[in-house]
């Protein structure tokens, strides 16, 4: 087993996830399997109870593991099924350790940061490293590590004290440790300036790791200059130094390192024996979905009404699921964020400018989504958007409490039951149309929702675009993470009224899929879509949502769900240059 240890330097939110990843994706495809750790140096024990506003989107696993975003990205990036064991946080060590203690398996001994604490991190890093995560069993050869925050950081000392002296324990040739450091080039000069990672890289030292690999992040490429002046003061060989400067999309990041000699230096450093050079159409599929993104004209608007718009991160794997579906089908997304509370008529009288504003940018999406959410702030927002999504026949997808705020909104303007309302916003409704799950504990917070993947299972007897953009199978698998869900006494009436639930869980009890009859694109799950759309492989509900956007849905269902060339090569503008001959050009195919 080889491992990279990834740290940043000078100070967070650089893209250091995206830089990890983009190890993974290189020596993925080089076919070496590749698995990836998250270290998050806080004493939460999950990312379960945090809020969106400060942390973006809680990430859900397959194991029902509540996780931080950037375990979607290394899910995304190298199309693996990671465990929640793969996010270690400071909060799981000391409740391992504790725990052990209770019990008495110390002997008696002080249980100390240094050995115990150090000791439990070296052993959970090894375990989760050798867990197959590619569906199929493979053992994974390469694991990338990220240690969250900078260096220096209190909370991450005995992290790296664990790595220190982990590099001893699996020898030279199977661990390697990237810094990632940011190089600002103040506009005054427009000069690269080397000396914050001289002296992060100093403080990295300091504490008994040495960087093999510096990555510089500036915001425009770097000169030579300054990469062997990095090279100089860092005490590392100029192969050792690679920019990536800020880029159109992240999709480029894997290329400008690869075009930097990375694979070269994986290989020699980790004797990976990777033969070189690699293939002609070494990266394609991701050289072909970079060009493609870079060059995609056509827009297509959807407008996202939720209450974390402030913080673009809190609908992280919902916007780049939209991404990865609207590239599919040939446009270039722009994600209108709209806050749901502004939708609301008290905020009409309170800051009409506002609400009106909120009404246009709504009025002029293509499409609209009502993603997840918590709590009441905001509902009857997402509600009126829903109500004038199915009035005004515009494209819509529910997700999670979206399903909730649809079936709301139907019960109380079609049904005309005036209180219905979910009985987590309200528990005394005369109406409860939305209700808690029996399992559902309200004396905990964290850990206590329905999470992970489960099956759903379309009827038979019921026709359903959703089944048709999910290949007609019988059943799926989604990921979960609700504790209310449809009350079934009421499905009757919604049902004959038209709201249909095409899918459910194996029991047949609870409301999974919803399609309105007689509207071009009205759909809601009660499941997290988002969190399986992969770049090449995008989401079905998603690709649907914006088909139907973009008025293609019909004509991609008539053809079996294929998308048409013209909608893979992009090509009705003339101007787009001819694929490169490595390049298929169906490799954006909806089933690839
Ligand atoms: N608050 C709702 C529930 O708990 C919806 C949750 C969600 O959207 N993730 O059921």
């Amino acid at each position: 087993m080889k491992y990279i240890l990834v740290t940043g330097g000078v100070i967070s939110g650089i893209g250091k996830g995206v830089i990890a990843s983009s190890f993974g994706t290189i020596l993925k495809c080089c076919n070496i399997p590749i698995t990836s750790i998250k270290i998050d140096p806080y004493l939460n024990v999950d990312a379960g109870t945090f809020s969106p506003y400060e942390h973006g989107e809680v990430y859900v696993l397959d194991d029902g593991g509540e996780v931080d975003l950037d375990l979607g990205n290394y899910e995304r990036f190298l199309d693996v099924t990671l465990h929640s064991d793969n996010n270690i946080t400071t909060g799981k060590i000391y409740q391992h350790v504790i725990t052990k203690e209770r019990r008495g398996d110390f002997l008696g001994k002080t249980v100390q940061v240094v050995p115990h604490i150090t000791d439990a991190i070296q052993e959970w890093v090894e375990r989760v490293a050798h867990q197959p995560v590619d569906g199929e069993g493979t053992k994974p050869q390469v694991c990338v590590v990220e240690l969250g925050g900078t260096i220096g950081d209190i909370e991450g000392m005995p992290f790296v004290e664990a790595f220190r002296q982990f590099q001893f324990r699996v020898k030279k040739e199977n661990f390697c440790c990237a810094h990632v450091s940011l190089v600002p080039q103040p506009k005054s000069t427009g000069e690269a300036k080397t000396k914050p990672t001289q002296a992060s890289v100093r403080e990295l030292r300091g504490l008994g790791l040495s960087p093999d690999l510096i990555v510089c992040r500036s915001e425009s490429p770097i000169d030579l200059t300054a990469k062997a002046k990095i090279s100089n003061f860092c005490h590392v060989g100029p192969d050792q130094v690679i920019c990536i400067h800020d880029l159109p999309s992240i999709y480029r990041v894997p290329m400008v390192m690869e075009s930097q000699g990375i694979v070269q230096f994986f290989n020699d450093r980790l004797q990976l024996d990777i033969p070189m050079p690699p293939p002609l159409r070494f990266m394609h599929k991701w050289r072909s979905l970079a060009e493609r993104f870079d060059t995609l004209r056509r827009e297509l608007t959807i407008g996202l009404v939720g209450k974390y718009t402030k913080l673009k991160d809190a609908y992280a794997s919902v916007s780049k699921a939209l991404q990865h579906a609207a590239v599919a089908a040939g446009y270039k997304l722009h994600l209108q964020y709209i806050e749901a509370a502004d939708l609301e008529t008290t905020t009409k009288t309170d800051n009409p400018v506002q609400y009106h504003e909120a009404w246009q940018q709504l009025c002029k999406s293509d499409g609209v989504i009502v993603p997840g959410g918590f709590g009441q702030r905001g509902m009857e927002g997402k509600i009126e958007a829903c109500r004038w999504c199915r009035e005004s026949h515009k494209p819509f997808l529910g997700i999670c409490l979206g399903l909730q705020a649809a079936v709301i909104e139907f019960s109380r303007n079609v049904l005309h039951l005036q209180d219905a309302n979910t009985t987590e916003n309200n528990p005394d409704t005369l109406h409860p149309v939305v209700v808690d799950m029996p399992e559902h504990n309200p004396g905990q917070l964290g850990g206590t929702m329905r999470l992970g993947k489960r099956v759903t299972v379309f009827s038979s007897d019921m026709t359903s675009i959703v089944r048709q953009l999910y290949e007609k199978r019988d059943c799926i698998e989604e990921r979960h993470r609700h504790r209310y869900e449809v009350n079934p006494k009421y499905v009757p009436d919604l049902e004959a009224a038209g709201m249909k639930f095409v899918g459910h869980d194996s029991e047949k009890v609870r409301m999974e899929v919803m399609e309105l009859e007689g509207h071009p694109f009205y759909v809601a799950v009660q499941y997290h879509p988002e969190y399986l759309s992969r770049p090449l492989k995008p989401s079905p509900p998603f690709l649907g949502l914006v088909l139907a956007s973009c008025g293609k849905l019909g004509a991609y269902l008539a053809r079996g769900c294929q998308l048409s060339p013209r909608q893979l090569s992009d090509d009705d503008t003339g101007e787009r240059a001819a694929p490169s001959p490595d390049v298929p050009t169906c490799c954006f195919h909806y089933a690839l």
